[in-house]
This record gives structure tokens, C-alpha cells and sequence, in this order.
């Protein structure tokens, strides 16, 4: 075997947890859970599922708190999937909630024993399909007044840092003057 092949053998590798590909061990990211080393292509990438994970946990409780249905069953997070082809989880999450009223008349009046689990998730998912681009709207518009604000926060303190620096020349003035005593 050629001696460069020989080396290409001997790089550790392991599989990445997000991609399931194998990469190298060497500048994996590695995090122990549950006395088990797990390995992603970076930390940025691990970050980013565990944010997505505990956004995704999150959408369950609250679909499951609003149906009053004891858990999420696999035939719902399926349909959920088919939304967050095109909207992020908290979307999803936050149109559910403002939806509530909705879905919660249509479980009182509409729903009996005979409504099977998927007319009655069928029909939720309808309700978020048509009002979740509402959603979104008035939440990046909510974010871009959130991002004003803080721009003239910053140009506030800007204001403040030069009132600042005016007194600190005020205070070696008379620093200077209390030379001049003595
Ligand atoms: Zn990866």
C-alpha cells in the first residue's frame, strides 16, 4: 500500500449525530450524554439542533396543551412536518396559540366520540395552514420594531457616552485648577 493511503487509514473517524456521515474525531465536537460520547461536525451545529430540539418539545406541549390530548401521537408530528417544510417551529407554536379560540370552538362543537383523531388533527392543521403566514408577518415586523428600538438605544447611549466624556473634561478642568491652588 502506498505510504499516503497509510496515513488516510489512521485518521480517527467517527459519525456525525445531525449528518450520520462519518467525520474526523479530531475537531469533531463531542459532548458526553448519558455516560455516551456523541460527535458533531462542529459546536455551532450541535447548538443549533438542541436549540431546534427544544423549540420542537416545546410546539408538542403547547399542541398538546391546547387539544387537551395527553401527548403528541406520530400521525400529528407528521403533519406538523408538513408545515415546517416552509415555517420554523416557534411559528408553528406561536400560530397554534393564537389560533386557540379557534381549534378550541371547533373541539367543542364540532368534535364528538366519532371524530377520529385524524379529522380532528386534519382540521387544526387546516386552521394553522391559513392564518400562520399572518403570523409571520406580524412577528418579523414585531422583530424589526424590537431592532429599531435598539438602534436608538444605542444611539441614545452614544448621546450619553458624549455627556460623559463632557463631564470628565469638566472634572480635569478642575483638577487643573487645583494645581493652580497649589
Ligand atoms: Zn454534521
Amino acid at each position: 500500500m502506498l505510504e499516503i493511503f497509510k496515513d488516510v487509514i489512521k485518521i480517527r473517524q467517527v459519525i456525525c449525530k445531525c449528518h450520520k456521515t462519518k467525520i474526523a474525531k479530531d475537531g469533531a465536537y463531542c459532548i458526553k450524554i448519558n455516560n455516551k460520547n456523541q460527535y458533531w461536525c462542529n459546536k455551532e451545529e450541535y447548538d443549533n439542533n438542541k436549540k431546534e430540539q427544544l423549540a420542537k418539545d416545546s410546539l408538542y406541549k403547547t399542541v398538546a396543551e391546547i387539544l387537551q390530548i395527553p401527548i403528541v401521537t406520530p400521525f400529528m408530528k407528521k403533519e406538523i412536518e408538513k408545515i415546517r417544510v416552509y415555517y420554523e417551529y416557534d411559528i408553528i407554536r406561536k400560530t397554534f396559540i393564537e389560533s386557540e379560540p379557534k381549534l378550541n370552538w371547533f373541539i367543542r362543537n364540532k368534535m364528538d366520540e366519532r371524530t377520529t383523531e385524524f379529522a380532528m388533527f386534519r382540521y387544526c392543521i387546516t386552521v394553522i395552514a391559513n392564518n400562520i403566514n399572518d403570523v409571520k408577518s406580524r412577528y418579523i415586523k414585531e422583530l424589526k420594531a424590537l431592532e429599531d428600538m435598539f438602534k436608538s438605544n444605542t444611539e441614545n447611549d452614544i448621546i450619553d457616552d458624549m455627556i460623559l466624556n463632557n463631564n470628565e473634561s469638566v472634572d480635569r478642568n478642575v483638577s487643573d485648577i487645583s494645581q493652580f491652588l497649589d
